[in-house]
């Protein structure tokens, strides 16, 4: 399978160029970036510390959609539009890890499904999808009287907060609680907040370093408190969920998936 990859010089694009270059089924069929990126003109492999691909890195991202069978972005909400475009106006599958969309960004996303497949994930691990449902089912089981919180903390370069994951873990909650997260959301603390909303749902956002991803959801109530918590490694527990999404386009009509519809969970 011919893979394209946009962004191909932030943190997750050197991982997919890895990641696809190593898989026996996917084929790097070429790499673009933001123009008057420094890594314009070079070769992806070498780019990642491997051998030469042949390829060079461009701007180009029309001439990658029109020739790939599916694209993989992790860039930014805006770039990601552009290239939803792209894949709609040829066709090719796209598949978008990058989180920050407001929300009519979002709509726009999914209504560009029409005409191609499109998958997004907000984290592409197997295990955070297990968390997101495991938080669906406590908030289900414990109700309000549990008061809700979402720790997330992230490496110092993260632009957007709560993460993507953070929110999708929320929703999770508000879901099994059978209420909407925006109704519920509590908001941001500092100064003096008063005393926490029976219901709410509380997010907070830590960065630093280099951390990969944590995220922890706590249900605490007066005796006791229960905490589920993921931690991420290696960044390459997302290129490898990215680049088997882009395996199972090959199977499916166009439309908007996400993780749950391939790992076969239940929304
Ligand atoms: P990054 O800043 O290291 O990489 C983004 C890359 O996109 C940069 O190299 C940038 O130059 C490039 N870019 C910007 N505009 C472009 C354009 N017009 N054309 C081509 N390339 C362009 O960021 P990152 O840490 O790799 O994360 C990227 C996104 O992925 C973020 O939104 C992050 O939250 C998300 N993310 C998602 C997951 C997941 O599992 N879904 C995991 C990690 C990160």
């Amino acid at each position: 399978m011919k893979i394209g990859i946009v962004g191909c010089a932030g943190r997750m694009g050197k991982m997919l160029i890895k990641e696809v270059i190593d898989n026996p089924s996917t084929q790097l069929f070429g790499c673009t970036e933001a123009p008057n990126n420094p890594t314009i003109g070079k070769d992806p492999g070498l780019l990642v510390g491997g051998d030469p691909t042949g390829l060079k890195i461009t701007d180009e991202a029309a001439e990658l959609f029109s020739n790939s069978d599916a694209v993989i972005d992790f860039t930014t909400p805006k770039t990601t539009l552009m290239h939803a475009q792209l894949a709609a106006d040829t066709h090719t599958g796209l598949i978008v890890g990058t989180t920050g969309f407001q929300p009519d960004q979002q709509a726009k996303l999914q209504a560009l499904s029409t005409n191609t497949f499109i998958f997004q994930a907000a984290n592409f691990s197997v295990g955070i999808n297990l968390l997101i449902g495991l938080s669906e089912q406590v908030g289900a089981l414990l109700g309000d009287e549990y008061d809700t919180e979402i720790l997330e903390m992230h490496h110092k370069h993260k632009v957007d907060a709560p993460s993507g994951t953070a929110l999708a873990l929320g929703s999770a909650v508000a879901k099994g609680r059978g209420v909407k997260l925006g109704d519920v959301t509590e908001p941001d603390r500092l100064g003096i907040t008063g005393a926490r909303k029976i219901g709410g749902i509380g997010f907070a956002a830590l960065r630093g370093g280099a951390v990969i991803g944590d995220h922890t959801v706590m249900f605490a109530a007066d005796g006791e408190r229960i905490e589920l918590t993921h931690k991420a490694s290696e960044r390459s527990i997302y290129s490898g969920g990215a680049v088997r999404a882009a395996l199972w386009s090959q199977t499916q009509d166009y439309g908007f998936y996400g993780m749950p519809e391939m790992l076969g969970f239940q929304r």
